[in-house]
C-alpha cells in the first residue's frame, strides 16, 4: 500500500482551551523540523486534527519511525483521501483501499463513519450499512464484527473524505517548546539520558551540562555523553550541550576537604555551576537523573544538602523509580547500550571508599570554607572555559 498522508492525532493538547492554538501550531512545527530530512510535506491542520501530506517521495518507515518520536502526538494513521462528493465515487475508494490494504485474507471488520461535515446528504449510520454491505458483496472473505473487529475502517467526512484503519501509537506527552527550558545534568550514566527524554516529553526544551575531568577522564568518555545527547536529541530536538571542566575544582576539594564527604561537596558545586549556566541561557530548572536511596550521594539526607544551594527549581523525574523502570525506559528509548559502556565518569574517580551516607550540612558548609581561598577562581575559570555544543 502506497500511502501519501498521514493524520495525526493528539490528545492532551485539546484540552488546552484558549491556548490550544499554540500548542497545535508548537506540535506543526515539530513536525515539520522532523520530516525535513525526509522529504517535501505539507502540514495542515483542521479542527482536532493536523495532516501531514507528502509532495514528494519518501520512505515510509523512515517517516513512522521520525512522527513517532515527537512529542504531542498520539496516533499516527496512515490515510487516504478523496473528495467528500457523493456517495459512489466514496464507495470506490473504500473498496480500492481495502483491496490494496487487506487484499482476500479472512478478516473482520466494522465500518466506523463520522460525518464532521454535517452537510453530507447521507447520516453515520447510514453510511456504515451501505459500505459494510459492499463490502461484503466484494470481498467473500469478509465477515462484519461489531464488537472485536480485526479491522476498523474508519472514514470520516471532513473537507475531504479520510480512510483509514490503523493507528499507530505516538510518543504522547506535549509538544516540545510549549513547557520553557531546563537544564539537564547529563553524565555518562543510565540516569541522567532517561530523566531528560521525560522532562522533555511533558514540552520543555534541553539543554544539557557535562562535568568532564580530563586528563582522569577520557576523550572517550566526553564522546559518550555527546552520543547520548544526540540520542535524546532525536525526542527533544536541539540540544545545546555545555562542558565544563571539572579538574581543578574537584582536585581542590581532594586536597582540602574530607574524604567521606567528597562527593556531597562535589555535587554542590555541580549544582551552583549548572544553575549559573541555566540563568545564562534562560533556563527556568535543573534536571538530573537521581533516584531516592540509589547510590550514597541520593539518600535523604544526601538529596537535602546538594538541594540546599539551589535556587531554582530541580525536577528528578527518576526520584520514585527502581533502577529496573529506568533501565527498561532507557532500553525503550535506545540510550542503555550507550550508557553502559564502561568509560570512567568524573565521580567514580574522586570517590571516597565510604563516602557519608547521611551528611549534615552545617558540616559540609563547614568544610566547604576550607575551598573559601580558591574556590571563586576555580569556578569562574571553569565557567569562562565551557566547551558549547550544538547537537
Ligand atoms: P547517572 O546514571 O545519570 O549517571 P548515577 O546513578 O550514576 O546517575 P550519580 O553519579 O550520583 O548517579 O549522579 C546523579 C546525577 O547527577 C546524575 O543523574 C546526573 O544528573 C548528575 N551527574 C552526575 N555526574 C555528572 C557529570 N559528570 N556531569 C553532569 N551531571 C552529572
Ligand atoms: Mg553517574
Amino acid at each position: 500500500m502506497n500511502y501519501k498522508a498521514f493524520m495525526i492525532k493528539y490528545a492532551e493538547i485539546g484540552t488546552k482551551g484558549k491556548n490550544r492554538y499554540v500548542f497545535e501550531d508548537m506540535l506543526c512545527n515539530r513536525i515539520k523540523e522532523r520530516l525535513l530530512e525526509h522529504g517535501d510535506f505539507v502540514i495542515r491542520r483542521e479542527y482536532g486534527r493536523i495532516f501531514v501530506e507528502a509532495c514528494s517521495d519518501f520512505d515510509y518507515e523512515d517517516v513512522i519511525n521520525e512522527l513517532k518520536k515527537v512529542f504531542g502526538i498520539v496516533g499516527i494513521c496512515p490515510i487516504v483521501i478523496e473528495e467528500c462528493v457523493e456517495f459512489d465515487a466514496i464507495k470506490n475508494k473504500v473498496i480500492q483501499y481495502m483491496r490494496e490494504r487487506y487484499g482476500n485474507k479472512h478478516i473482520t471488520f466494522k465500518v466506523y463513519a463520522r460525518r464532521a461535515d454535517k452537510s453530507f446528504p447521507m447520516q453515520s449510520m447510514e453510511i456504515n450499512s451501505e459500505i459494510g454491505h459492499y463490502l461484503l458483496e466484494e470481498f467473500s472473505e469478509y465477515s462484519v464484527d461489531v464488537h472485536d473487529p480485526d479491522v476498523l475502517l474508519t472514514i470520516e467526512l471532513r473537507e475531504m473524505v479520510y480512510i483509514y484503519s490503523e493507528v499507530i501509537r505516538g510518543a504522547g506527552g506535549l509538544p516540545v517548546g510549549t513547557n520553557g527550558k531546563a537544564m539537564l545534568l547529563l553524565s555518562g550514566g543510565i540516569d541522567s539520558p532517561v530523566a531528560g527524554y521525560m522532562i522533555s516529553k511533558r514540552g520543555v526544551e534541553l539543554e544539557a551540562v557535562y562535568f568532564n575531568a580530563p586528563p582522569y577522564t577520557s576523550e572517550r568518555a566526553k564522546q559518550k555523553v555527546i552520543d547520548l545527547a544526540r540520542i535524546v536529541s532525536g525526542y527533544s530536538g536541539r540540544i545545546k550541550l555545555h562542558i565544563v571542566n571539572f579538574t581543578d575544582i574537584q582536585l581542590a576539594i581532594y586536597e582540602k576537604c574530607p574524604h567521606d564527604e567528597l562527593t556531597i561537596i562535589m555535587r554542590r558545586y555541580m549544582m551552583r555551576i549548572a544553575e549559573t549556566l541555566a540563568k545564562k541561557n534562560g533556563c527556568q530548572a535543573l534536571v538530573t537523573g537521581e533516584s531516592i536511596g540509589q547510590v550514597a550521594s541520593q539518600t535523604m539526607q544526601s538529596l537535602y544538602c546538594t538541594n540546599e544551594v539551589c535556587g531554582i527549581p530541580v525536577f528528578r523525574p527518576c526520584i520514585g523509580m527502581d533502577k529496573q523502570d529506568i533501565i527498561d525506559i532507557s532500553e525503550r528509548i535506545e540510550t542503555y547500550d550507550t550508557s553502559i559502556l564502561p568509560y570512567e565518569d568524573c565521580c567514580t574517580i574522586f570517590v571516597a571508599k565510604h563516602p557519608v551516607t547521611k551528611p549534615n550540612l552545617d558540616i559540609i558548609k563547614r568544610s566547604e570554607k576550607k575551598l573559601c581561598d580558591v574556590i571563586e577562581n576555580l569556578v569562574s575559570s571553569a565557567l569562562d572555559t565551557v566547551e558549547t555544543i550544538i547537537i
